[in-house]
């Protein structure tokens, strides 16, 4: 397979195959981003995507579910989309699902129409980058999009028939704003009901504009006390009818996974239980190190 560069993809992404069909990412400019920051944006040519799928039909004939890179594939035109999908079941005909990371924005700009053509040939299971739900932490992390326009484009994905990881960061209002943070996350996925929230805690790298800012204090990174009420805040403000609650990422202080509403009341103890373990230490920030922002010490 032809994959260019650090390839990422969801945790639950790992039985699939990584298709590429992107360079980069069409955006590129979020202030935590560390991911593609020398890659100019380049879609890939049809002759190449069919090259893949003609090894990949030799080689995983039997795969049921394929993940397109890189960092945005669905800001790809529907007609493009459209072309890739049908390639995909002519090569690899037992694939169910097509998924990709997708942004607010890329939503924005199909139509209900192509958005209902692209779920009809298997497109599905896309992971958005939503991150917050208060504006002032979405324009600082220069994410494209505000609260309302995330309400609006999540709402016409689960319109047009679409299961979707709303991934949000904890900690993206910093120090100052976690509680407003947690506060309006929390409305914003009442509001939308995701089938999958996908939690993570905000750090930075070397060669992304949060990192300078954390460095100089223009951004006040939250504390691990911080961090745990602001995780417990919106655990206790969330109300799902169902939701898979995804937050086994490597740089949270309390990986956990489970259903929403059903281990709601399990989920608030756990963060409790980490409160109390970190006793004496809730006034530190949390030590990273490695990929992802792994939490180092706990
Ligand atoms: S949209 Fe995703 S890949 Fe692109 S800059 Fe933002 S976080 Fe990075």
């Amino acid at each position: 397979m032809n994959l260019t560069g650090t390839v990422y993809r969801p945790p639950y992404e790992a039985n699939s195959l990584l298709l590429q069909v992107t360079l980069g990412c069409s955006h590129n400019q979020c202030t935590f981003c560390y991911m593609y920051p020398d890659v100019q944006f380049t879609v890939c040519p049809m002759e190449q995507i069919e090259a893949d799928l003609e090894e990949a039909a030799q080689q995983v004939p039997n795969v049921r579910r394929v993940f397109l890179e890189h960092g945005d594939a669905f800001v790809l035109s529907a007609d493009r989309l459209t072309e890739i999908a049908e390639a995909i079941h002519r090569y690899l005909p037992k694939v169910e699902t097509i998924a990709m990371y997708a942004s607010i924005q890329n939503i924005k700009h199909k139509t209900d129409e192509e958005l209902r053509r692209l779920r009809a040939l298997g497109i599905n299971g896309l992971d958005v980058g939503v991150e917050s739900g208060l504006d002032a932490a979405l324009q600082y992390m220069n994410k494209g999009h505000t609260a309302e326009e995330a309400r609006v484009q999540l709402l016409r994905l689960t319109e047009a028939g679409y299961d979707y990881s709303f991934n949000t960061i904890l900690g993206c209002g910093g120090a100052e704003l976690w509680k407003e943070n947690a506060e309006a996350t929390a409305q914003l996925i009442n509001a939308v009901q995701p089938h999958l929230l996908f939690i993570g805690s905000l750090h930075a790298a070397p060669g992304c504009r949060l990192y300078q800012d954390m460095k100089n204090g223009v951004f006040q990174e939250c504390t691990c006390g911080q961090l745990l009420d602001e995780q417990e805040h919106l655990l206790r403000l969330l109300e799902l009818k169902d939701t898979y609650y995804f937050g086994s990422h490597p740089s949270n202080l309390v990986p956990m996974q489970g259903r929403l509403p059903m281990h709601q009341a399990d989920m608030i103890a756990a963060v409790q239980d980490m409160r109390q373990k970190l006793d004496g230490h809730l006034d530190e920030f949390p030590v990273r190190a490695g990929g992802e922002g792994s939490i180092l010490t706990r």
